[in-house]
């Protein structure tokens, strides 16, 4: 019945919701074409590529990564954008340097029992030694936080932990500073390659806290050889409460990482479109999005990032499309870029913010659109719940307000032809996407943001979940904004 009634809504609001929102003004003649070039139609062709098998999730560095961005280059190409990377390229190649555990030299050892890693157990790629008592902890471990003794300096073995969201334990129970935890799963998995940073150090020499899993039968061992038979049995009142065995026994392990750097780097995707005006051209509007995500998890599922950030990626490659296609062109140029590495600390853009191709003085301010697709579930700095419903013509503008108010009342004027509503309760993120590289020059930002849903970084994170017709609006706004912006004889100021 629910689902028979949805379809029926679908069906009767499908060609209004098309188009903008109710009572949104049309736009003037001259931008016209460019304006309606852009279809949620299209941005689901576009996403649909992007977020589906072939990419395998993005993750910078992987093969799957690389075909995204051949995509997102041969687009520009079709489009007609100028290549201004490497090399007259759509690509600027950014170095990238990946570490991953070495399975030969890393091990857990306790008492006279030894575990091997890559059988028995796994780590996070960390170099790192640690040495502290065991416990064994089954329920979940947040309910022994009174007694922070119980987690201070210990190595944790953990099974069966409530909200298992990362190593299976909560933020909550990492912050009483365990030397290490590792969960109890089914299989250890495969070392897996993540980003070095650039070769960033760690900050602080505070001991890194170690985490891993280790498989069932080996945390039997281990219980065993503590004389702990029952230490894996859950408690009796259940998985939400705790239980904790302390054998008295000393563990040490010892985790090695392997680093390499990518042969050619891998590429931010880079295309121009030069603007009318023989004096202002050499200013720019840059407009920017994240191809990367997280690629296939160490459970073998792949985290395909349809929202985070298929979306401002299909939004973009929407956008390149109408502003080539719109005829008129603006006076200033624009610059479209899609970045590597969001996922692993913002490392494309942060590159080409210290590696810009055209200098960051004539950029007049840079668009981001970052999880632009779905109906805002939850708010991240209070954690309150939304309904999606209330959401469906929703979005953020996060950072619009701190450089450049002239950008932000722009924003303002250009939604008159669009209709959303404007939330401004995520400023929290301000500093969590690609634009924040820019923001940090003094370049004025906006970043287009649709709010968190429960399948944020989550394999769920899926094609069917979109509201393709919040891309298509996010898209023409930043079509309307990007091309005034680009476009009025007085650069914004700041
Ligand atoms: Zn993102």
């Amino acid at each position: 019945m629910r689902a028979y009634l949805a379809l029926l809504l679908v069906v009767l609001l499908a060609p209004a919701l098309t188009a903008q929102y109710q009572g949104s003004k049309p736009v003037p003649d001259y931008l016209k074409k460019g304006f309606d070039s852009i279809t949620p139609e299209y941005c689901e062709i576009v996403l649909s590529y992007l977020a589906g098998e072939e990419c395998q999730g993005r993750r910078t560095g992987t093969e799957g990564y690389q075909k995204a961005a051949d995509y997102v280059a041969a687009r520009f190409k079709e489009f007609g954008l100028k290549p201004v990377g490497d090399e007259k390229t759509y690509f600027q190649a950014v170095p990238f340097q990946r570490s991953r555990v070495d399975v030969k030299k890393s091990k857990l050892t306790v008492g006279g029992a030894k575990f091997v890693c890559g059988e028995d157990v796994m780590f996070n790629p960390a170099d790192s030694a640690v040495e502290g008592s065991v416990v064994f902890v089954t329920g979940d471990a947040d309910a022994l936080l009174e007694d922070s003794k119980v987690l201070l300096g210990k190595i944790l073995i953990v099974r069966g932990a409530t909200g298992a969201r990362s190593g299976g334990t909560t933020r909550q129970t990492r912050k009483h500073r365990p030397v290490a935890i590792l969960t109890v799963s089914d299989a250890v998995g495969k070392p897996r390659w993540v980003s070095s940073r650039g070769g960033r150090r760690r900050r602080s020499n505070r001991a890194q806290q170690v985490r891993g899993t280790i498989s069932l039968d080996a945390a039997k061992r281990l219980a065993a050889s503590c004389g702990v038979k029952n230490a894996l049995d859950m408690p009796a009142e259940g998985a939400t409460h705790a239980k904790a065995t302390r054998p008295k026994r000393r563990g040490s392990g010892k985790i090695v990482v392997a680093r390499e750097s990518a042969a050619n780097g891998v590429p931010n995707v880079v295309g121009l479109l030069e603007g009318s005006d023989a004096r202002l051209k050499r200013e720019m509007v840059i407009c920017g999005s994240h191809l990367d995500h997280l690629g296939v998890g160490t459970n073998g599922q792949v985290n395909y990032g349809a929202d985070d950030d298929g979306s401002g990626s299909s939004a973009l490659v929407a956008l390149a499309r109408a502003l080539t296609s719109n005829g008129k062109r603006p006076r200033r140029s624009i610059l479209f870029l899609a970045f590597c590495g969001e996922e692993m600390g913002l490392v494309g853009s942060r590159y080409y913010a210290n590696n810009p191709i055209f200098p960051l003085k004539d950029a007049v301010c840079e668009l981001q659109m970052d999880m632009i697709g779905r109906n805002e579930e939850f708010c991240s700095s209070n954690r309150v719940e939304e309904t999606g419903e209330d959401n469906v013509t929703t979005t953020h503008l996060i950072g619009s307000k701190k450089i450049s108010m002239e950008l932000h009342e722009l924003v303002i004027a250009m939604n008159e032809h669009i209709g959303f509503t404007f939330e401004y309760d995520e400023e929290d993120v301000y500093r969590r996407s690609d634009h924040y590289s820019f923001a940090e020059k003094g370049v004025p930002i906006c970043f287009f943001f649709s709010g968190f849903h429960k399948d944020y970084h989550r394999p769920t994170d899926t094609v069917d979940k979109i509201n393709f017709d919040k891309i298509s609006n996010t898209t023409k706004l930043v079509y309307l904004t990007a091309f005034e912006a680009a476009n009025r004889k007085k650069r914004l100021s700041k």
